[in-house]
């Protein structure tokens, strides 16, 4: 793992461990936000310790990005690990009201105990997730306008901030940074490749190289039609890879060579907003949990 990604990350981690501590007396239950095209890798390793026992409702962001058949096989693996989980695509609001309808589910003997009550509140939910996964875009969808800072740029701090949903829900919007894991390089380059870390952490090159890597292995197909690459072109290594791709689309310097740069720019823009195809970079374990 480059060292230079760790420090990427501002000492951030323990003021959010502490305002989230502070906050869990106030909600009912968790969204946690996960980037569909990388579940596990996407996920705060400490999650579980600090929801302290609220109930989570697990979200697979970004789907409309995803490959639909894999995150199907997340969704399973999330249920079956005991979580209520559930895909959206926060850009257009699709699957948004099965979030609503599975935290209801959740706390259903609570709702039930309040109306029994005759208490009607709309229930608490804190959002929660590493940088850049959606938090923003999703709590605006749910708000239907512009309560929280959506920023293309990773690790941007916000304020702690109650948005209203509708009648029945209401979300807390959370300051600080919650930490992607670091338990291998993979996970690390997943980061970088959707994004997640900032490309001036790692070089693009570098990055851009790693994703033709990962595109011809897991989607020869998809990569081959985007970029009219042969059955040979295929077979060579990620970096000749690259390099095929800089010549196919006319990247190039005066005296013939890949203009590097500008093709890393442009394999990473491509992918991160779809245009390769929907792609999930990460596989579902086979063992027990993410
Ligand atoms: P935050 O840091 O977790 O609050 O993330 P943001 O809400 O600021 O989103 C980061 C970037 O991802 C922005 O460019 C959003 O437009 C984009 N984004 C968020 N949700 C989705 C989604 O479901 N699909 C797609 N395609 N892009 C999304």
């Amino acid at each position: 793992m480059p060292g230079n990604i760790i420090q990427w990350f501002p000492g951030h981690m323990a003021q959010t461990r502490r305002v989230m501590k502070e906050s869990l007396g106030s909600v009912d239950l968790i969204f946690e936000i996960l980037d569909a095209r990388i579940p596990a890798s996407s996920r705060n390793p400490e999650i579980e310790a600090l929801s302290e026992g609220k109930k989570r409702v697990v979200i697979l962001n970004k789907a409309d990005l995803a490959d639909p058949t894999e995150t199907e096989k997340w969704l399973k693996k999330l249920r079956e690990d005991g979580c209520e989980a559930v895909a959206v695509d926060s850009k257009s609001g699709k699957g948004k009201e099965e979030i609503l309808s599975r935290a209801k589910q959740l706390m259903r003997e609570k709702l039930e105990r309040n109306r029994e009550k005759g208490m009607s509140r709309p229930l608490r939910a804190m959002v929660v997730g590493i940088p850049n996964v959606g938090k923003s875009t999703l709590i605006n969808r749910f708000a239907g306008r512009v309560a929280a800072k959506a920023e293309n740029r990773p690790g941007v701090t916000r304020n702690k901030q109650w948005v209203r949903a509708g009648k029945e829900l209401e979300l807390l919007d959370m300051p600080g940074v919650l930490w992607p894991k670091f338990e291998d390089v993979a996970t690390g380059e997943n980061l970088a490749m959707t994004g997640a870390i900032k490309d001036t952490i790692l070089q693009s090159e570098e990055v851009a190289v790693l994703l033709c890597g990962r595109l011809k292995d897991r989607y020869p197909a998809l990569f081959a039609a985007r970029y009219k690459l042969s059955d040979e072109h295929m077979e060579l290594e990620p970096y000749e890879l690259f390099l095929a791709v800089g010549k196919k689309r006319g990247f190039l310097v005066s005296g013939g060579e890949v203009a590097e740069d500008r093709c890393a720019a442009v394999l990473l823009e491509e992918f991160r907003s779809g245009l390769i195809g929907r792609i999930t970079l990460e596989e579902v374990p086979c063992g027990p949990s993410v």
